[in-house]
């Protein structure tokens, strides 16, 4: 027996280390913490070799093609389908073992990735679905969003990356994505008290107006209910008039960043007790 001291451990990204904090503070969620450090692990695997987008990084470009709308189409996406393909099926996988998905959409997952021809198509579809015009997800798509959403996040992140640093995004001011056209599904109070949006798709964050409700865009203060969680870090806002909400992290409290892995899941007892409130 050796009394050599372990090595150190090797280090981990910044939120998988604030997840593991989180569990220790909450074990209650446990479940949704360790899924969400299985899907970070994954994505790391395959971000580092995703490529850039397929558009051209100049700044003045990039500006002019925002001022028409959302800046990323599909086709600029620097896609591996063999990484897709693992992607998918090994977060599909992951989410059937913490039960957030059925066996039957497991199923659906392997099926479609198997099939060289559908894939393709039913990406597109999810990806264009949420964007300004966009037509309905392919039936193949439909129920699997969440997959497809985790699967195709390292590309998507990265692209969003690659293409806002080159972008000024003073001027956009609407409630949907300025990269990907995707609803944002979090949000961050700045120091400075303003409201940031971030994607749920690409993490892109860009500024919002204060109260608006960022869905139905109801500007109405007396049908916005707030909701802080008990030590102020969160809010909610919810929405009299579509019946939405969306989640803040309130970065004027805390000394770190917004952490949309970590603040989403540590938020999760907020969208429960919105969510018995009759919000969605
Ligand atoms: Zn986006
Ligand atoms: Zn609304």
């Amino acid at each position: 027996m050796s009394d050599r001291p372990a090595p150190p451990a090797r280090s981990e990204p910044r939120e998988i280390v604030e997840l593991r904090r989180l569990k220790e503070e909450q074990p209650d969620l446990g479940a949704a913490i360790d899924l969400q450090i299985e899907l970070l692990q994954l994505q790391r695997r395959v971000q580092s070799r995703v490529t850039l987008p397929s558009i051209r990084l100049e700044t003045e470009y990039l500006n002019s093609q925002l001022a028409k709308g959302p800046i990323l189409q599909f086709e600029h996406l620097p896609i591996d389908w063999s990484d897709v393909r693992f992607l998918l099926r090994a977060t599909a996988s992951a989410m059937r073992t913490h039960d957030a998905i059925e066996d039957s959409d497991l199923r659906r997952i392997d099926a479609l990735g198997r099939d060289a021809s559908r894939l393709p198509v039913v990406l597109r579809s999810w990806y264009d679905a949420a964007r300004p015009g966009g037509s309905a997800i392919d039936p193949d798509g439909v129920g699997l969003e969440s997959v497809l959403q985790q699967a195709m996040r390292p590309i998507l992140t990265r692209c969003a990356d690659a293409i806002l640093a080159r972008t000024d995004l003073a001027a956009w001011r609407h409630h949907i994505c300025p990269l990907c056209g995707g609803e944002p599904d979090l949000a961050v109070i700045t120091p400075a008290a303003e409201r940031l949006l971030i994607c749920g798709r690409c993490a892109a964050k860009w500024v919002f107006d204060q109260i608006s409700c960022p869905y139905c865009l109801n500007d109405d203060r007396s049908k916005i209910t707030s909701l802080a969680s008990r030590d102020g870090r969160y809010r909610l806002s919810c929405c009299e008039s579509c019946m939405r909400y969306i989640k803040a992290y309130d970065a004027r409290r805390v000394g770190r960043h917004v952490m949309p892995p970590v603040d989403g899941v540590a938020t999760l007892p907020l969208d429960a007790a919105a969510i018995q409130r009759g919000y969605q």
